[in-house]
């Protein structure tokens, strides 16, 4: 059966560059780095772009965020090789927290005929992992987070939820909410041919009243938490010398990782 996958996407800062917050707000002033396609989304795009290889149908890419989420992180996944693009973009959902945006999410994908909704599992930015449980829970769908495997068997998707010493096998009948995780598979780059199309392909660009948002509940106003402070982590770097004058240095440094609590 074709298959008819929407995997969400997010501009993120690129990891190593210094961020700068806004002072008032402490929003990420997102002009003053670059901007990449989300690590996570990379690997949640290469999971649509496999199941579409195997199983024929069509992937959406959907972003939220204003023009650099187009051209960063939605063009990103169309060279890669997604058919279409939907982005919501309006001043009014700036400063939309976790909640907020999983909120607006929905209501562009509600009503849209996807048998799977596919998100990375976090952001590498706000990193809150919520956006795809709470979108789950505005669209009444099943929610299968952390997967690393994610197959589909008829009328169903299953996914091997990865734990810390194994993995659980579940299972739920689509439409369902994926939540990919890092490592599930190796994303390819966009080849050539696929970043000279990318710009042709197909993009519907929605604003909050188009898409049905109700703008009471987006953005800093409309949303039900705050960042109230930020301060810069102290460097968690110290050097410790071992020495084996005694021919114990093996005791000594299985002491201190022990006293660390890394074993
Ligand atoms: C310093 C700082 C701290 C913040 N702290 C919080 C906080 O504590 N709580 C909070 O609710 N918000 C917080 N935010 C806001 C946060 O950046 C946004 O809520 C964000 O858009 C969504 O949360 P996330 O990045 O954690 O998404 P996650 O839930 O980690 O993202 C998981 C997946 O959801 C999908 N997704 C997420 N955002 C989008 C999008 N815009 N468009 C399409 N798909 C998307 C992607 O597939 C992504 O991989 C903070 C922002 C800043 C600058």
């Amino acid at each position: 059966m074709p298959l008819a996958i929407a995997v969400c996407v997010k501009r993120v800062p690129d990891t190593a560059a210094d961020k700068i917050l806004d002072p008032d707000d402490f929003t990420l002033d997102r002009d003053s780095v670059e901007a990449i396609l989300g690590p996570v989304d990379e690997v949640a795009v290469e999971e649509a772009l496999r199941l579409k290889e195997a199983h024929g149908g069509e992937v959406t890419v959907v972003t939220a965020g204003p023009e650099g989420a187009l051209v960063k992180a939605a063009r990103k996944a169309l060279s890669m090789g997604c058919d279409r693009a939907i982005h919501l973009t309006d001043p009014a959902l700036h400063g939309s927290d976790a909640l907020a945006v999983a909120y607006a999410l929905s209501m562009v994908l509600a009503g849209r005929p996807f048998d799977l909704i596919l998100c990375g599992s976090e952001s590498t930015d706000a990193r809150t992992s919520l956006v795809p449980p709470a979108l789950a829970e505005f669209l009444g769908l099943p929610g299968l987070m952390a997967a690393k495997v994610v197959t589909v068997d008829g009328a169903a998707v299953r996914i091997h939820r990865e734990r810390d010493n194994g993995y659980d096998v579940i299972e739920a009948a689509m439409p369902a909410v994926i939540g990919v995780n890092w490592g599930a598979n190796e994303p390819r780059y966009p080849s050539f041919k696929g970043i000279q199309t990318a710009k042709g392909k197909p993009v519907e660009v929605l604003g909050v009243a188009e898409a049905g948002i109700d703008a009471a509940r987006v953005g800093l106003e409309g949303s039900q938490s705050r960042v109230l402070g930020v301060a810069a982590r102290a460097s968690a770097r110290r050097t410790i010398v071992v020495d084996n004058k005694a021919g114990d240095a093996h005791i000594k440094l299985a002491d201190f990782l022990q006293e660390e609590h890394f074993i």
